[in-house]
C-alpha cells in the first residue's frame, strides 16, 4: 500500500509550526516548507523542506511528485509572492487551498497609529517627523529608509540586512517572542518617539504595541496586502486542524 498524500504547510511563522506540531501529533502526514533565507530558522515538527520551489511551475512539479490534494497556506501576511504561487498552482491542479492567517492587529484606546499602505509611505513620514526610530519591519524592508540621513534608527532584525542601511543607525539582531517590560525599556532606554511596524498581527511580536500606548508614542502601521483568493480561510491552528482532521477521516 502507498502510503497517503501529505498536506503541505507552506510556513514560516508560528502559526505553521503550531499546525505541523498538531498533524504530527495525530500522524496526519504532511511536509512544512521554508523559504529558507533565515539562518537556524526554528524548525516545525516533522518533514520539512526548505527553499523556493522554482516559482508557479517549481511548485505544482513539487505537488504532483508528492500526490498533494491539500496546501495550507500558513506564510507571513506580507508574502505575497508565494501565497500568489500557492493559488495559481492549486487552481491549476484542481487541489485544495487553506489559507491561515493570524488576525490583523486592530487599534484600541491610547494607540496613536499613522496607518500607511506601503513602506515607501511609513518611510515619508519618518523622514519628516522621525527622530529616534524604532524599525521592526524587518531585515528586506530596511532599504526603504536608507535614504533617510537624519533618524536614527534602532533596527530590529533576526539576520543582519545585506542591503544599503540609513546613514545612523544600530543593528539589534533579536528573535520573539517579546515581552512588554522588556519592550518598554528598549524602547526607554533608546529614546525611542516612534516605533514603526507592520501590522503582521499574532500574539508573538505584540508587547511592542502596549509599550508604544504606554509611553505615548506614535505607531507607523504598515497595512496589509490584499489577501490572495483561497478556498477556505481560517485565521486560527484549532479551525485549520478541525477541517484537516475532518479531511483526513
Ligand atoms: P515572498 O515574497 O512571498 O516569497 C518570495 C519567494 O520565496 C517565493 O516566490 C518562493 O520562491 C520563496 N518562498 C517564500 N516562502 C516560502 C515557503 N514557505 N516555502 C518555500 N518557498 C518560499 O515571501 P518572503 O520573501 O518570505 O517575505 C516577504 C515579506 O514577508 C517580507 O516583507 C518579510 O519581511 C515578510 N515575512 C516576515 C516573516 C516574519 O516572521 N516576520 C516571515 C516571512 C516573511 P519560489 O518562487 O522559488 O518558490
Amino acid at each position: 500500500m502507498t502510503d497517503p498524500a501529505p498536506i503541505l504547510i507552506l510556513g514560516g511563522t508560528g502559526e505553521a509550526r503550531a499546525l505541523a506540531q498538531v498533524l504530527h501529533a495525530e500522524r496526519i502526514p504532511c511536509v512544512s516548507s521554508l523559504a529558507g533565507r533565515v539562518s537556524d530558522p526554528a524548525l516545525p515538527a516533522g518533514d520539512v523542506r526548505s527553499g523556493g520551489f522554482g516559482g508557479v511551475d517549481g511548485l505544482i512539479a513539487w505537488l504532483r511528485a508528492h500526490r498533494c490534494t491539500t496546501v495550507v497556506d500558513a506564510t507571513h501576511p506580507f508574502a505575497q509572492h508565494i501565497s500568489a504561487h500557492a493559488a495559481q498552482a492549486c487552481t491549476r491542479l484542481g487541489i485544495r487551498l487553506i489559507g491561515l492567517q493570524r488576525r490583523a492587529w486592530s487599534q484600541v484606546p491610547g494607540d496613536q497609529w499613522i496607518s500607511v499602505p506601503d513602506l515607501a509611505e511609513a518611510a515619508d513620514w519618518v523622514g519628516q517627523h522621525g527622530r529616534r526610530v524604532f524599525l521592526t519591519t524587518g531585515r528586506q524592508d530596511v532599504h526603504e529608509f536608507a535614504h533617510l540621513t537624519e533618524p536614527w534608527f534602532l533596527i530590529r532584525v533576526v539576520d543582519p540586512p545585506t542591503c544599503n542601511l540609513p546613514r545612523r543607525h544600530h543593528i539589534l539582531r533579536s528573535r520573539g517572542p517579546y515581552v512588554l517590560d522588556a519592550e518598554r525599556k528598549l524602547m526607554v532606554d533608546n529614546d525611542i518617539d516612534v516605533l514603526v511596524t507592520k501590522n503582521s498581527g499574532g500574539e508573538l511580536t505584540a508587547a511592542k504595541l502596549a509599550a508604544a500606548r504606554e509611553l505615548g508614542l506614535p505607531v507607523v502601521m504598515v497595512q496589509r496586502p490584499p489577501q490572495v483568493p483561497v478556498d477556505v480561510a481560517v485565521d486560527s491552528v484549532d479551525d485549520a486542524v478541525s477541517l484537516l482532521r475532518t479531511a483526513a477521516r
